[in-house]
C-alpha cells in the first residue's frame, strides 16, 4: 500500500518570496500552500495564515524584511486547516472570511484540523503552538472592499460561487490586476476537491474568476502565473482537471460501476498530465470520493475525519 496521503512527504520545501507589484508579496514553496501580503499606506493585509503560528512566524520574518507596518487584516480564502490555524501569529486587528467559511469552521473545523494534521504532518510545524480554532471576526457574503490608503487603491474580496469549498473568496487588486485566487485555481499543483462542488466550480465559479482579467495570479499552491496567457492557462488547466474528473467519474457512475472503478478511470485519465504535480496521489482518493457523493445527490461534502480519511484511503489505495 502507498503511504497515506502526504504522510511520507517530510522533506522541507524551498520558500521563495516574490514581489508581484508595488507592495504586493507572495511566498511560494514548491507546491506547499501559498501565502501573500499587500501593503497599505499604514497597514498590511495578509492573505492566508499557514498551518501553525510557528510556520507563520517564518513567513512573517521574511515579510518583515520589506515592511514593518502592522497587520490590520488577515484574509482567509477558505476554512482548510493548513490555511487558517497559524492566524494567531499575525496579531491581526481583523480576520476576514466568507460567511460560509465561518459556519464551516463551527461545523467541521475540529474534524478538519485532525484530518489535515494526519494527511500533511510536515506543514504543521510545532502543532502544539496552535491555540485553538481560528474564528473570523468579519464575515461577508458577496463582496468586501478594503481601501489601502494613499494612492494604493483598493483590495476587493469577492465570492465567486461554490468551488473548492462552500466559502472560497478571492483577493483582487484591480489597480495592479493581481489576483490571489486561493485554492480555486492551481497553477502547477494538483487540485484538492474533497470538499468541492465540482460542477459549479468548473463552470460559473471559474468563469467569474476568469472574468476579472488578472495579469498575475497566485493560486493555492504552485508557481505564480505571470502574464495574461499564464493566468488563462492556470484557470483552463484547473477547469480541465475538474472536467476530466466529471467525465470519468460520471461515466462510471451512470454505468453502475463502483467507486473503485471510478477512481481507477479518473486516475488513469489525469495522471499523464497531472500525475507528477504536488499532492496528486494524496488528493485523488478524496477527490473521487467527494465527486461520487456529489453525483449521487449528496448536496454538501461529508465531513472528513481522521478515521474516514483512512477508510477511504484503504478502500481506494489499499
Ligand atoms: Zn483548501
Amino acid at each position: 500500500m502507498s503511504a497515506f496521503a502526504s504522510s511520507a512527504d517530510l522533506e522541507d520545501k524551498e520558500q521563495t518570496l516574490e514581489i508581484l507589484g508595488n507592495g504586493v508579496f507572495a511566498l511560494t514553496a514548491e507546491g506547499d500552500p501559498n501565502v501573500g501580503a499587500i501593503e497599505g499606506e499604514d497597514f498590511v493585509v495578509c492573505v492566508e495564515a499557514m498551518a501553525t503560528p510557528v510556520a507563520a512566524r517564518g513567513w512573517l520574518a521574511r515579510l518583515r524584511e520589506h515592511t514593518d507596518k502592522p497587520v490590520r487584516y488577515l484574509v482567509l480564502s477558505h476554512y482548510h486547516a493548513v490555511r487558517v490555524l497559524g492566524a494567531s501569529a499575525f496579531d491581526a486587528e481583523v480576520i476576514v472570511a466568507h460567511d460560509n467559511t465561518r459556519a464551516l469552521i463551527a461545523e467541521r473545523g475540529r474534524q478538519d484540523w485532525a484530518s489535515e494534521l494526519g494527511r500533511m504532518p510536515r506543514l504543521f510545524k510545532d502543532p502544539a503552538s496552535i491555540p485553538g480554532l481560528t474564528w473570523p471576526t468579519l464575515a461577508f457574503s458577496d463582496r468586501l472592499t478594503i481601501q489601502l490608503g494613499g494612492d494604493r487603491g483598493e483590495l476587493v474580496l469577492a465570492y465567486c460561487g461554490r468551488g473548492h469549498t462552500e466559502g472560497d473568496i478571492v483577493a483582487w487588486l484591480p489597480g495592479q490586476r493581481i489576483l490571489f485566487a486561493g485554492d480555486l485555481v492551481e497553477a502547477q499543483a494538483a487540485l484538492y476537491t474533497g470538499d468541492a462542488f465540482h460542477r459549479e466550480w468548473a463552470n460559473g465559479t471559474l468563469d467569474s474568476v476568469a472574468a476579472l482579467g488578472a495579469e498575475a495570479l497566485v493560486g493555492g499552491r504552485g508557481a505564480v502565473a505571470r502574464g495574461r496567457d499564464a493566468v488563462d492557462r492556470a484557470i483552463e488547466q484547473t477547469r480541465d482537471f475538474l472536467g476530466t474528473m466529471l467525465d470519468q467519474v460520471g461515466t462510471v457512475h451512470s454505468a453502475g460501476g463502483t467507486l473503485r472503478d471510478a477512481f481507477n478511470a479518473a486516475h488513469q485519465a489525469l495522471a499523464p498530465r497531472y500525475g507528477r504535480w504536488p499532492i496528486f496521489e494524496h488528493c485523488m482518493p478524496f477527490n473521487v470520493s467527494r465527486l461520487w457523493d456529489e453525483l449521487t445527490g449528496i448536496e454538501r461534502p461529508v465531513i472528513w475525519t481522521a478515521e474516514r480519511d483512512r477508510e477511504v484511503w484503504d478502500q481506494l489505495r489499499g
